[in-house]
């Protein structure tokens, strides 16, 4: 029987996405091991980013600043939007400088059988965007999921108002496919070959 702090630790770490109780158990028992070299460094990054992260009001990005370092960046191309479902989205397709725009987090996408409409995702705040001006071609760069082409579907529908170019990202993506799990040349390939929407 492990102790309470073990426990403790355990179950909080069993409840990060992708982990588990068992792969939680084991990432305690590295922790333990090596808890000289790697414990500090780790309770730092912890501490610093409790501290300092926060949601961008622009574009829902996540950052030590609001706005974040991607919407005040001056090097890049304010026409071009990409617009992603989540936060690791905007990190996978920045990871290797792939993309030289802005992006727009949804945080989410449509579901029915999760009850997420349209109000429940960052798409008022994207048509306010959009409607600003300045914009001349939105990237739906949704998931190559059901859910995700329902919603990039909706989104071109929406935008459709507006004089500017709507793209998508090219076929290839394997059908479900995650951005967040695709490799960069896979990213890439699907941007540059990108078409418009309908
Ligand atoms: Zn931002």
């Amino acid at each position: 029987m492990a102790s309470q702090e073990i426990e403790a630790l355990s179950s909080a770490l069993a409840r990060l996405p992708g982990l588990g109780p068992r792969s939680a158990r084991r990432a305690v028992l590295w922790l333990v091991k090596h808890r000289e070299q790697a414990l500090p460094a780790l309770l730092e990054a912890l501490a610093a980013v409790s501290e300092t992260l926060v949601e961008c009001q622009t574009c829902g990005n996540v950052d030590t600043s609001d706005p974040c370092g991607i919407c005040t960046d001056p090097r890049r191309d304010a026409r071009l939007l990409c617009v992603v479902e989540e936060v690791a989205d905007v990190w996978a397709l920045d990871r290797a400088r792939l993309f030289a725009g802005r992006y727009h987090v949804l945080g989410g996408r449509l579901s029915a059988l999760d009850g997420i409409g349209p109000e429940d995702l960052g798409i008022a705040s994207l048509l306010a965007r959009v409607e600003d001006g300045g914009v001349d071609e939105v990237v739906l760069a949704m998931n190559a999921t059901l859910e995700g082409q329902t919603t990039a579907h909706y989104l071109a529908e929406r935008l459709e108002a507006f004089p500017l170019r709507v793209t998508q990202l090219a076929h290839g993506l394997p059908v479900g496919g995650e951005l967040d799990y695709l490799d960069d040349g896979t990213l890439a390939q699907a941007l540059r070959a990108r078409r418009p929407v309908g």
